[in-house]
């Protein structure tokens, strides 16, 4: 297996170093794994200019998959669009074609207290968001900032962007979605504005559409705004919930307070062959950065997802899922999800007890 390992930005390093570590463990035990590093983000900008250097570009289609820690930082938020970070991030999923994004939220038992919402509402949470992930607002032309005239009469600047989705587009995220929702609790919430938008009422009826195909499946929909609200009212009511890539950006960081804390949660970014990118939910938190302090379970629990999604052994998954279950039931805890009474570790301690579980 040949993995991609672009760490990026901020906290990105320590966080893939504590993940590297469990690889290692498996290749320790003979598993086949080459592992190449490239810079994405301002690392990428830094050493050679560019975000998404050609060299990373070319390494992440060559490799089965890709383990990505995050991009940006203060310094970067100057530089012109194109180059910064973030344009570095979105690339790399459009060049790939990783539309399908799968974002876990589970809350381990243990972490109920770290939730902001009561214990009972969350306990036993488990919720996949499936987000598109290269079409909607964030690729649609036109999309710029420009110069009109005004209701005055006046020139002024207007900011602009399309929100866009074609048929195939919402027909290929919406069968990976109904496929998730068979293995799991046969349930799936579509989740848009078809109230006001154009762009959402073809992506209900597409996604009804191919409802047609899963008779196993129970569909519902719901307009974004009454999700976001029922995600904090009841969020154990969704099973898998499926959306575009803005609405899905917002609610998938919801969801995640609901599980105690952002560096708790992996995500999968697929292709059409199940080719993936694997990164934790959260960005590089230049506040904390450097400092070995973050929590590297969201990447971990990324790379268990690589196993399950991209590799297709679920055993290798189960077992990293396993470990860090075990190290959380062993009361292991970074500085985000600590509490009164368990036991606080650095990030490089956690990649430890980790590796001392498996
Ligand atoms: P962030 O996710 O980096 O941080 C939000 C808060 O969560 C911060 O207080 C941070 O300390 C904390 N946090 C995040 N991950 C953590 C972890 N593993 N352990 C402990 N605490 C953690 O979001 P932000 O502050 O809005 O953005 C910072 C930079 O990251 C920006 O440049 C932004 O553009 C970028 N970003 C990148 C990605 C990505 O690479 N996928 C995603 C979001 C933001």
């Amino acid at each position: 297996m040949k993995l991609a390992v672009l760490p990026g930005d901020g906290i990105g390093k320590e966080i893939v170093a504590q993940a590297v570590k469990v690889l290692d463990v498996l290749k320790g035990e003979g598993a086949g794994i080459e592992m190449e590093y490239g810079h994405i983000g301002g690392a990428g900008y830094d050493a050679e200019g560019d975000p998404l250097p050609e060299t990373t570009l070319k390494l992440s289609r060559e490799a089965d998959a890709v383990l990505l820690g995050a991009v940006g930082g203060p310094q970067y938020d100057k530089l012109d669009r194109p180059l910064r970070p973030e344009r570095g991030l979105l690339r790399i999923r459009k060049e790939l074609n990783l539309f399908a994004n799968l974002r876990p939220a589970l809350l381990y038992p243990e972490l109920a207290g770290a939730s902001s919402l009561k214990p009972e509402v969350v306990a036993g949470l488990d919720i996949m968001i499936v987000r598109e992930l290269t079409g909607d607002v964030y690729f649609g032309q036109p999309r710029g900032i420009e110069m009109r005239v005004g209701p005055n009469g006046q020139g002024e600047r207007v900011g602009f962007n399309t929100m866009i989705y074609s048929e195939s587009e919402v027909r290929r995220v919406a069968h990976v979605a109904f496929g998730i929702a068979l293995k799991r609790g046969r349930r799936l919430c579509s989740v848009e504005k078809a109230n006001v938008l154009e762009c959402s009422e073809l992506w209900r009826d597409v996604v009804a559409e191919v409802a047609k195909e899963y008779p196993e499946v129970e569909l519902s929909s719901l307009y974004v705004d009454n999700a976001a609200m029922q995600l904090v009212r009841n969020p154990k009511q969704f099973d898998v919930i499926v959306t575009g890539n803005i609405f899905g950006d917002i609610l998938s960081d919801q969801a995640s307070m609901l599980s105690g804390s952002i560096g708790m949660l992996p995500s999968a970014s697929l292709d059409e062959h199940n080719k993936g990118m694997y990164e934790p939910i959260h960005g590089s938190a230049p506040d904390i950065a450097g400092r070995d302090i973050a929590n590297p379970l969201a990447t971990i629990l990324s790379v268990a997802m690589m196993y399950r999604y991209t590799f297709a052994d679920a055993a290798t998954a189960d077992r990293i899922e396993t470990a860090v279950k075990k190290v959380i039931a062993q009361g292991y805890r970074t500085g985000d999800i600590w509490t009164e009474g368990t036991n606080r570790v650095s990030c490089s301690a956690m990649g430890d007890a980790v590796v001392a579980a498996m």
